[in-house]
């Protein structure tokens, strides 16, 4: 399956935060939309960064500022690993289990598409798995 079957049916929305937002309004809208990633933009769209549940967890773990005081722009990964429609879900599942991340940002021609999560991967396996069960069963009883 291809990535771009799995955003058709998740849908295309991409939350996102200005770089010199604060860790605290990281926290404020992952909580509100219920979602472990918001991309990093810069005024005219352009992708510069990503920020995770993950290095909300690693800022609270160093006291020394409060979440308030820390910047979108000196916690985010600006390194990013990204995919395309066209790629399988193999091939992203390879990536998030060589790079050690649950999200991929989705570009077509250089646009933000969508983004995958870990949790949409698991979803689209077990939907296969389920469905080849299904069909081996009716075989075998057939
Ligand atoms: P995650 O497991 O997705 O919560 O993220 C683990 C770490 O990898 C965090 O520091 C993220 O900022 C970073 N990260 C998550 N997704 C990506 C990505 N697609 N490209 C580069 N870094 C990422």
């Amino acid at each position: 399956m291809m990535l771009r079957e799995i955003l058709q049916n998740k849908g295309r929305i991409v939350y996102s935060i200005p770089a010199h937002a604060s860790l605290a309004d990281v926290a404020a809208k992952l909580v509100e939309h219920n979602v472990g990633s918001l991309v990093v933009c810069e005024r005219d769209g352009r992708l510069v960064g990503i920020i995770t549940e993950r290095d909300i967890l690693r800022a609270c773990a160093d006291r020394h500022e409060r979440l308030e005081d820390k910047t979108v722009e000196r916690h985010m990964t600006t390194d990013l690993v990204l995919g395309s429609p066209q790629d399988d879900v193999e091939t992203i599942m390879g990536l998030m289990t060589e790079h050690r991340i649950r999200h991929v940002p989705v570009l077509d021609d250089g646009r933000l598409v969508g983004m995958i999560s870990i949790g949409d991967i698991v979803k689209s396996q077990y939907e296969q798995l389920t469905r080849e069960n299904h069909y081996l069963m009716s075989y075998i009883q057939s």
